[in-house]
């Protein structure tokens, strides 16, 4: 039992509740007790006191799409390489090269970054050649996870990257059987689900089995659905109402990145429940127009439930959920030269209760109440960042910065504690990063270029 005392509170609850000086108990891996330090009465001696005083307490952000094998070859790619030629010369060479090893070290790696800023939660975007083995190295090191792997079938690619449409499903239910065992993935910290590469890269009868999959799994299925510029030349104007029509929009579906909508899509996808990943610091990079035609306010103010995403390591370049946050916070205010759209309130809960429902955990995590799980981060108030605290909020979401995470907790383990990973050797991951990254560029037959001299 752990007692978290004293400390500032964002509850994230049904009531939205911030508490001054507000406990959290924690009994084993859940959350017993949360309110008013007076309120909060351990039934035995707590095994540990956290005094919180000077702490700012959260739940765990959730982080609802990571291409974690990209943080191996994280800042590679320069920034004048035209976007529709980053998968055929870039990514697609560094994926088939991809060993198991490179694949665990990114995921520890992005992993350590988001436990770093606050996340405790994550989906990967469908992008693994070993997903068994991610896995169990996700548990390792302590955070709650959905993982899925490399399915496609229209496209093609070396070796193991070419696939029928069976040989996708029967990958997809193999892992289901392997990481999700008979739990439906509720079970344990890790699940898998069918988590589709989409835009024009997957065929009907391939989406309407992952969804068919889903459905006997009783879990979640997604799609990169990217909803691109129309002058764009990619091939991800599957319209959405095509898809609705062969049946796989529902609660349980999660499309990402979706910048191009109109209004008869956001009533689509609010009548079906449908889940969005935003990610914003990936669309900014690779120029989608977010500030001048996405249309995120429009789909919350609806009610579809959109929650965001780091999306990849050439992508937006990093995991902080905190930098996310305060992107969504202000650059649709300057768009629209209006003050109210998303206000930082809405964003915490894109970044916790929302990534929640898209993952549909919402029972489990996303807020600090009495019943869920303990996914909680506490942040050091003896920052600067967050001094003076006169509106917790507004620290958090436009003055945070990740170097004020202090501990995480998930699952009621301190995973970060007092700023130091307990569950992995940190400095062993990033040195064998260095070794693997390099190696994987050179196997890829590509160079680490800069524009400018690097000398030794
Ligand atoms: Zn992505």
């Amino acid at each position: 039992m752990i007692l978290v005392e004293h400390g500032t509170i964002i509850t994230v609850d049904a009531g939205r509740r911030i508490l001054t000086d507000g406990s959290v108990l924690i009994d084993g891996a859940e959350i017993v007790q949360v309110g008013p330090a007076r309120d909060v009465r351990p039934p035995r001696v707590p095994d540990r006191v956290i005094d919180a005083r000077r702490m700012v307490v959260t739940p765990g952000f959730v982080d609802t799409h990571v291409h974690l094998s990209e943080h191996l070859n994280r800042g590679l790619l320069l920034d004048d390489i035209p976007v529709d030629r980053y998968l055929p010369d870039w990514l697609i060479p560094l994926y088939s090269v991809m060993t198991a090893e490179d694949e665990v070290h990114a995921a520890l790696l992005a992993g350590i970054e988001m436990i770093r800023t606050g996340t405790t939660t994550f989906c990967e975007a469908g992008t693994l050649f070993e997903p068994a083995v991610v896995a169990a190295a996700v548990e390792r090191l302590g955070m709650r996870a959905i993982l899925g792997r490399w399915t496609w079938d229209l496209e093609s690619g070396p070796d193991r990257m070419r696939q029928s449409t069976r040989e996708a499903l029967c990958a997809n239910e193999a892992m289901l059987e392997q990481v999700n065992g008979g739990s439906g993935g509720s079970g344990g910290l890790v699940a898998a689900w069918p988590l589709l590469l989409g835009f024009g890269t997957c065929s009907e009868e391939l989406i309407r089995g992952a969804k068919a999959l889903a459905d006997r799994h009783g879990v979640g299925w997604g799609m990169m659905h990217l909803a691109s510029h129309p002058s764009r030349k990619t091939r991800d104007r599957l319209p959405l109402a095509t898809l609705d029509g062969w049946g796989v929009l529902g609660p349980n579906a999660k499309l990402s990145h979706m910048v191009y909508l109109d209004d008869a899509d956001i009533r689509l996808l609010a009548r079906r429940g449908v889940k969005i990943s935003h990610c914003p610091t990936a669309a900014l990079k690779h120029t989608k127009g977010l500030a001048a035609h996405a249309r995120v306010p429009e789909m919350i103010a609806r009610g579809v439930c959109v929650s965001l995403g780091g999306d990849s390591g050439n992508g937006s370049n990093h995991f902080d959920m905190l930098r996310m946050m305060y992107l969504v916070a202000t650059i649709y205010k300057d768009a629209r030269l209006d003050v109210t759209v998303m206000p930082p309130e809405t964003v915490l809960e894109m970044a916790t209760i929302r990534g929640a429902e898209s993952l549909l955990m919402e029972r489990r995590i996303g807020s600090l109440e009495p019943g869920k799980r303990a996914d909680l981060v506490l942040y050091d108030r003896d920052q600067p960042e967050w001094r003076p605290l006169l509106n917790p909020l507004n620290n958090l979401v436009y003055a945070a910065t990740g170097s004020s995470v202090r501990s995480v907790m998930i699952d009621g383990r301190l995973v970060l504690d007092d700023g130091r990973i307990t569950t992995v050797d940190e400095r062993a991951i990033y040195e064998r990063v260095e070794v693997l990254a390099r190696e994987q560029v050179r196997r890829a037959g590509l160079t680490i270029e800069s524009r400018w001299p690097t000398t030794g």
